[in-house]
């Protein structure tokens, strides 16, 4: 049976599995070494040549409690709030202050973590202002927000609103309450609803992220949930698969028996080919990683640059630096306190790596241009990767059109075991 009815077995799949990460994450960073370190303060004592789109994303790591599928590293202690926004602060300012950024403008301003939500209206305001002070914002640049659903009343939605916050993307997980109470959200999913209504009602553009093939979750009940998803009329929905990582407690509950595993991959593949369907089928595009939407920023290049910081903050990518800062919130502070950057991990990109990062860019649904591969890296895509590209189009997830490498509909489940394809040793030329 064919794929789009979900039904193929896995015997006929295109891949052993469904990857649900890309490869070249902060994961594959190694941790900061003075060298590594004098690169990336060197780097940033330089000029920007580059004029492409760049996000700064400062991290706020508090939650008003622990989701049970949660592997962030959160911190529910309100006590550290204020001693973390100042080290927040003072920490963007050795990133404002440098020649590098400095030279850089700033299109989107995301504000992520944790629930940042959760902070006062007071840490809001004052965060916001230094960014718009601090940085180059584009007149153009869109503010986003993370929030959760706890604490999000109508007050303090017509206060994010106040502050021109554009898009606030809520943790949503699920509208189904045996579910929501499972992964241990506090609210009730008649409680979500009406608070994404009111956002609504206060102009903010609202995302929210949706959780599915959870413990004993069927088809009809994930189908639900993205009905209620198109009801409530949001503006764009991401989807991901759940990923139980051994530290957290569903992995914990899951492993001792107390809840079913999650589905096999078919069940999951099935469950996101519903989900394209429907969207599709309602206006929604699929965009970003996992993203269904109908902004249109979405479907624009992705930034090439993250200028961000905080304890826990992972998605660090100035020039050929991938960074990430040091989790622990204690730490966070002490070392911002004195002077230096909060940095963990760090991985130089080699120009190897580059032209495995351009082609990874199908995993984000951007079509790799062949001409402008060229210019930057003097061969053409199907040169650097002749094998891995003979293979995906052979097998028909990937197409070449008007100069353009693209994803195929059927390639767009398997975006991220596509992108693992230009990581193979044995693909390079
Ligand atoms: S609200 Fe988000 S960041 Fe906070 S614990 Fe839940 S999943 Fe993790």
């Amino acid at each position: 049976m064919s794929q789009r009815t979900g039904e193929k077995n896995i015997g006929e799949w295109p891949f052993e599995r469904l990857m649900h990460w890309p490869p070249l994450t902060y994961r594959d960073a190694l941790p900061v070494t003075h060298s590594t370190m004098s690169c990336f303060t060197d780097y940033l004592n330089s000029e920007s040549k580059n004029n492409f789109n760049r996000e700064l994303q400062p991290w706020v790591p508090f939650c008003s409690s622990k989701c049970a599928f949660c592997y962030f590293a959160v911190s529910c202690r309100t006590n550290y709030v204020s001693p973390y926004i100042s080290a927040l602060k003072k920490a963007l300012l050795l990133y404002a202050k440098s020649k590098y950024v400095k030279s850089c403008i700033f299109n989107e301003v995301y504000v992520g973590g944790g629930s940042p939500s959760v902070l006062s209206k007071k840490h809001i305001a004052d965060l916001l202002q230094f960014c718009r002070k601090n940085f180059n914002l584009s007149p153009v640049c869109s503010i986003k927000f993370t929030t959760c659903t706890i604490g999000l009343s109508e007050e303090k939605l017509r206060f994010l609103s106040s502050q021109e916050i554009d898009q606030i993307d809520v943790g949503v997980q699920t509208f189904n309450d045996y579910f929501r109470k499972m992964l241990k959200l506090q609210d009730n999913s008649s409680e979500v609803k009406t608070k994404l209504k009111i956002a609504k009602k206060h102009n903010l553009r609202v995302s929210i992220d949706l959780l599915y093939n959870l413990p004993g979750q069927s088809l009809e009940q994930w189908e639900k949930d993205v009905r209620q998803a198109l009801e409530l009329n949001v503006e764009s929905v991401d989807c991901y698969p759940l990923d139980l990582y051994p530290d957290t407690l569903l992995a914990k509950q899951v492993a001792a028996g107390e809840l079913p595993p999650p589905n096999d991959g078919s069940v999951e593949l099935e469950m996101y080919l519903k989900a394209f369907k429907i969207f599709t089928e309602n206006g929604y595009v699929p965009s970003c990683h996992n993203r269904f939407t109908r902004i249109k920023e979405d479907l624009a290049e992705p930034s090439s640059e993250v200028v961000g910081t905080g304890s826990g903050f992972f998605m660090g990518h100035v020039g050929n630096f991938l960074y990430s800062d040091v989790e622990n919130i204690k730490e966070y502070i002490s070392v911002v306190s004195n002077g230096i950057f909060p940095l963990s991990k760090i991985k130089i990109l080699t120009r190897e790596d580059e032209m495995k990062n351009a082609m990874m860019l199908l995993y984000v649904r951007v079509p790799v241009e062949r001409r402008k591969f060229k210019e930057k890296f003097g061969v053409y895509p199907e040169e650097a990767f002749p094998d891995a590209i003979k293979t995906l189009q052979e097998k028909q997830l990937i197409e070449i059109r008007e100069d353009k490498i693209k994803l195929t509909e059927t390639g767009d489940p398997w975006r991220f075991n596509i992108a693992w394809e230009f990581f193979k040793d044995e693909n390079r030329s």
